[in-house]
């Protein structure tokens, strides 16, 4: 983030409007050589490192769906959104994703802002998030949208929750009310070969695949959250239906 907040200018409007239909066009590139529809993949466009007149040009661009990986950063983004929605009802329809670890401390503010949650990497954090989602209900039967995250990289430092645990994990948050579990979010390996990247993307659809299978009707497994700048079309080739996308986004900018 810069440490003032410069205007984006036309300049930068462009290049972010041409950076947004590079990457659409790659992935209707990737979908089309997976034999794939282009409207089973969102992009999500990561903003945590522009401040938020530049996330504003991503929309004006087209990207209806951002995500956060920080607390503040999505408090600050959305009010910001929020305030110039007056001068473009486009900002107000924005769906706003946290991707990255959620304290159980920043819960109640988030919530509010939140259409969809993809790091839910612990029942503790689940259990939380159901309580406040049915303590702040305004409407009967009102969900927040979660992905369970999974780590199936062999890095025990990562978050999420290793694929021996998933289904166990899963059938304790299909029980809990004011959650809706849509599918499953992961990070590959950084920096890993083309190669084993594949295998990570591929293991998650498979485990996804796998707990689809033993759940049956009781869960809806349709997303899966993985990809991101550096192997987004290889995430779609893989079944991807979310790519998150940071950097690419910014060229140009940052
Ligand atoms: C930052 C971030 C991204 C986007 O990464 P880029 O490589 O910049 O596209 C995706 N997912 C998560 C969880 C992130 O924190």
């Amino acid at each position: 983030m810069n440490a003032m907040p410069i205007p984006p200018s036309t300049h930068t409007a462009a290049t972010i409007r041409d950076n947004w239909l590079q990457v659409c066009a790659d992935v209707a590139t990737a979908c089309q050589a997976a034999g794939r529809s282009d409207s089973e993949v969102t992009v999500l466009g990561v903003s945590k490192y522009v401040d938020p007149p530049f996330a504003m040009q991503l929309v004006e661009a087209g990207c209806q769906q951002l995500g956060e990986n920080r607390p503040q950063h999505l408090w600050a983004a959305h009010q910001a959104m929020v305030q110039a929605a007056s001068s473009n009802p486009a900002l107000a329809q924005v769906k706003w994703h946290m991707i990255g670890h959620l304290q159980r401390n920043k819960i109640t503010r988030s919530l509010p802002m939140l259409d969809c949650l993809h790091s839910l990497d612990s029942l503790r954090l689940a259990s939380a998030l159901s309580a406040a989602v049915v303590a702040g209900r305004q409407l009967p039967g009102q969900e927040l949208s979660v992905l369970l995250e999974v780590n199936v990289t062999s890095d025990q430092a990562k978050t999420g929750v290793v694929p021996a645990e998933a289904a166990k994990t899963l059938e304790h948050v299909l029980e809990l009310p004011g959650l809706r579990v849509d599918g499953l979010m992961a990070m590959t390996t950084l920096a890993a070969s083309q190669a084993q990247t594949q295998r990570e993307f591929a293991s998650v659809r498979e485990l996804r695949d796998t707990l689809q299978k033993q759940f049956g009707s009781s869960a809806h497994l349709h997303q899966l959250s993985m990809g991101m700048s550096g192997d987004y079309p290889l995430a779609i080739a893989e079944g991807a239906t979310l790519v998150r996308v940071g950097s690419r986004l910014w060229q140009g900018i940052l």
